[in-house]
């Protein structure tokens, strides 16, 4: 199928795009990869007037170090973080993250701002940027707002951006040394969305065992999911061996399904997203052992679990 007519705009600055969407109102898109809207243009799933391309403008695009972290401009594509363009304030995350996603021509045009906007709950940008407790800042014309990045998916593909605002940058804290990080996404198939995606971050106290343990979960519910009873769980525990049964009953109480359930569906669902979560920490802990420096270089997988 082919898009409805609608008008293109490329502004040159982020006032002036603020502006075209305060006087277009609902009749206006943003326009950022074009990754998630042509396909929703096409279809004709949605028909706005006006599409405001955002791409062009210099400030939105790239990163740059500030005191404790880096800025990523909401423009930046998944391949820029991929290949390293840009600094990687999670210690090889980000970058982790940005290569699972899709297919490579995807990421060469997809933006965070555009991931983060969309919010498909089974999306990378969304879920690691929770976990990363990173911060977005958004610009519309009654200012400029930074708030976590946790709270801006409100629902599958609902944001908290009202309709004249832009996400303008996402700002990620550095990850001190000695934050160990593992990053896991199951999928049918490489370059496929996921199943289920887990991001867990831990220190390792001097009894080798998992301390300030931080777990999100993607693509289980509406949004991101942050598992606090299994952090719990694997607090004072060691990564290496960790295994489904042993991280099932936590899983089971943060995604609110009660173990042993009848539905076969549901009961393989939960045992995917734990199978995830158990991946992801055994990554980050072989990763962490292996580089000696007390800072895991982590990684992730795809392939059903
Ligand atoms: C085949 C395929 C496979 C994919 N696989 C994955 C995957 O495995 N994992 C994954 O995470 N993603 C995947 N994606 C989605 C991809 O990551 C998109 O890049 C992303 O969802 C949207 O980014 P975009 O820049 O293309 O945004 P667009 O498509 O341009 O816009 C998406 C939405 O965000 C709004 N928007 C865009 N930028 C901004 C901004 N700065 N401020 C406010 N609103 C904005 C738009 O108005 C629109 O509503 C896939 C896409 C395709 C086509």
């Amino acid at each position: 199928m082919k898009p409805a007519e609608f008008a293109y705009h490329r502004p040159g600055g982020v006032s002036a795009a603020v502006a075209l969407l305060a006087g277009l109102g609902d009749d206006a898109r943003v326009l950022g990869g074009g990754q998630s809207l042509v396909p929703d243009l096409n279809t004709r799933r949605i028909t706005p007037r006006h599409l405001v391309g955002i791409t062009g403008i210099g400030s939105l695009r790239g990163a740059r170090k500030m005191a404790g972290g880096v800025r990523y401009g909401a423009t930046t594509t998944h391949q820029m973080v991929e290949d390293g363009l840009v600094p990687d304030a999670a210690g090889g995350l980000l970058a982790r993250a940005a290569a699972g996603i899709g297919h490579r021509a995807v990421r060469t045009r997809g933006t965070l701002g555009g991931s983060l906007a969309y919010a498909d709950p089974a999306a990378e940008w969304p879920t690691v940027f929770a976990a990363l407790d990173a911060t977005v800042e958004v610009c519309g014309a009654r200012g400029v707002r930074s708030f976590p990045a946790r709270e801006l998916p409100l629902s599958a593909f609902r944001s908290a951006l009202a309709a004249d605002e832009i996400i303008v940058a996402v700002d990620v804290h550095r990850l001190p040394p000695g934050r160990w990080w593992g990053l896991h996404k199951t999928a049918g198939a490489k370059g496929a969305w996921a199943a289920s995606l887990a991001v867990v971050l831990f220190d390792i106290d001097e009894r080798g065992t998992l301390c300030a343990v931080t777990l999100w979960l993607g693509a289980a519910r509406d949004t991101p999911v942050q598992l606090p009873a299994t952090e719990l769980l694997l607090t004072g525990r060691r990564a290496a061996g960790l295994d489904v049964a042993a991280v099932l009953p936590g899983v089971a109480q943060d995604l609110g399904t009660v173990e042993g359930v009848s539905d076969d569906t549901a009961r393989h669902t939960l045992r995917v997203h734990a199978a995830t979560v158990c991946r992801a920490l055994a990554r980050a802990e072989r990763a962490g052992r292996s580089s000696g420096t007390g800072r895991s270089s982590g990684t992730e997988g795809t392939g059903a679990s």
